[in-house]
């Protein structure tokens, strides 16, 4: 995962709050450049190391940290990775006749995917996989197995 925060430039109501892992010390501010100059004299103060890539470091801790920071994660799929993920599973599908499993197979993907972290739902319906991007019609088919490493159900075809 990766988290960028989508606020920048503009003054957010309550703050961003950074929070040093190394001191422990947290720093709030509405204005996320100021907080991240604030961040990096804490950091420097304390002898720590500014490495490269500390900003997108210093981005994910203030999503991390901040309740009212808007945050995405740039590491989800794109619509080009949605289509194409898509489009393979699809592809795999017509392959094998269009087979979709039986009721209680679906039944048993979808409560898997409502307990996994990865889910996306809709007042407590699963509507889809973060991973793949695929809704959540892709647990009908046959031909499909869950994204994640290791997976957590398998393709039946
Ligand atoms: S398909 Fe796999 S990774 Fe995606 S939500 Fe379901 S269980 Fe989780």
């Amino acid at each position: 995962m990766s988290l960028e925060i989508q606020q920048k430039g503009i003054v957010v109501a309550g703050g961003f709050t950074y929070k040093c892992e190394e001191t422990g010390e947290s720093f709030k501010h509405p204005h996320l450049s100021v907080l991240e100059d604030i961040a990096k004299k804490h950091l420097r103060a304390n002898n720590l190391p500014i490495p490269a890539g500390w900003h997108e470091q210093f981005e994910e801790n203030v999503c991390r940290n901040s309740p009212n920071a808007v945050c995405r994660d740039t590491a989800a799929p794109s619509i080009v990775d949605k289509a194409l993920s898509l489009s393979k599973a699809l592809a795999k599908w017509a392959v094998e006749g269009f087979p979709v499993v039986p009721q209680e197979i679906y039944n048993q993907r979808e409560a898997i995917c409502l307990q996994c972290p990865h889910h996306t739902e809709k007042k407590g319906v699963y509507t889809g996989c973060k991973i793949c991007g695929c809704r959540k019609q892709k647990i009908a088919l046959s031909t499909s197995k869950c994204p994640d490493n290791p997976p957590r159900w398998f393709n039946l075809k």
